[in-house]
């Protein structure tokens, strides 16, 4: 759906001595210059798309990320074709990616802080949240449960898979259910937004954080510009959708630089787990409706 948008900003990891062009200032720049600053523009601060595992190794202590569930591989069930078939795409997906889903999860530490990671790769299939997506972060959140840990998500994706249709939008739900459980033993889910995060995934777990961050100029939202200049018959504000303009209308937390966020999570990690009582706190009882009385407090036990 997002598709062609998103091309041209692309670095050519498959090409890393050539020159490439800062999509922002237009600078000219030697790849490796821009490699060497974890692929971030040294003149304009522009943070250009990367992979999953570089997204890893700019997040964790080095070798403490030990990968689960890289087997796991989507059927199809629709047997759904459209210019291609699913299956054709999801071949040519691994062939480009040598994944077999869009996002890589694991356990790793953060500075000695113990946590679940989860990564999306926007190389895969735009990072479409597909059945297998879906899964693997549940399953995520069901270690940092045991563990009593937290849980960080990198996005990079254009939303649903369409290609799995109905079993897509059910991991809208499924995964903000996961989260919700981990929510109420009390342990840290930290959202880090980046370009893009759009559809089906900022209108689900993305945007679920107990922290929401996300990276300079990254395009956030649910649906694109142009769908909804069409519906509203308007021009939209300069910076509509980046992240500069949701921080300050309220919808993330922080904007943090590629080469903070190690540190940033960190701090926060050590901030919300390091004091153990606040883990295995009973989760709190039902609210009760307004047609029933004696509203009773949340947390009564604790
Ligand atoms: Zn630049």
């Amino acid at each position: 759906m997002f598709g062609n948008l998103f091309k041209k900003d692309e670095v050519k990891h498959e090409t890393p001595n050539q020159w490439i062009k800062c999509p922002k200032c237009n600078s000219l720049m030697y790849y490796k210059e821009v490699e060497a600053q974890q692929n971030v523009c040294p003149k304009c601060n522009h943070h250009f798309r990367i992979n999953a595992e570089k997204r890893i190794a700019s997040i964790v202590d080095e070798g403490s990320f030990v990968e689960h569930d890289s087997t796991l591989a989507p059927v199809d069930p629709l047997k759904f074709s459209d210019k291609k078939s699913y299956k054709k795409r999801l071949e040519e997906a691994k062939a480009k990616t040598g994944k077999t889903s869009s996002v890589m999860s694991g356990s790793c530490t953060v500075e000695g802080t113990p946590v679940e990671l989860v990564v999306f790769d926007f190389a895969f299939m735009g990072g479409s949240l597909g059945s297998v997506e879906g899964e693997k972060i549940v399953r995520a959140v069901d270690r940092a449960i045991e563990k009593e840990c937290g849980v960080i998500i990198v996005s990079a994706s254009g939303g649903a898979r369409m290609q799995e249709s109905t079993y897509s939008l059910l991991q809208m739900s499924k995964t903000s259910a996961a989260l919700n459980r981990l929510h109420h033993k009390g342990l840290p889910f930290i959202s880090i937004l980046t370009d893009p995060t759009m559809g089906g995934v900022s209108a689900s777990f993305a945007m679920l954080g107990d922290i929401i961050m996300a990276e300079p100029g990254a395009l956030i939202g649910f649906a694109g510009q142009r769908v909804i200049k069409q519906t509203v018959g308007v021009d939209l504000p300069e910076g509509f959708q980046r992240s500069e303009f949701l921080l300050e209308h309220g919808l993330i937390d922080m904007i943090v630089n590629r080469g903070d966020m190690h540190h940033t999570l960190a701090d926060l990690l050590a901030l919300f787990t390091k004091d153990a009582s606040v883990v295995n706190r009973p989760v709190p009882k039902r609210r009760k409706t307004d047609f029933e009385s004696d509203v009773e407090p949340l947390n009564e036990d604790a």
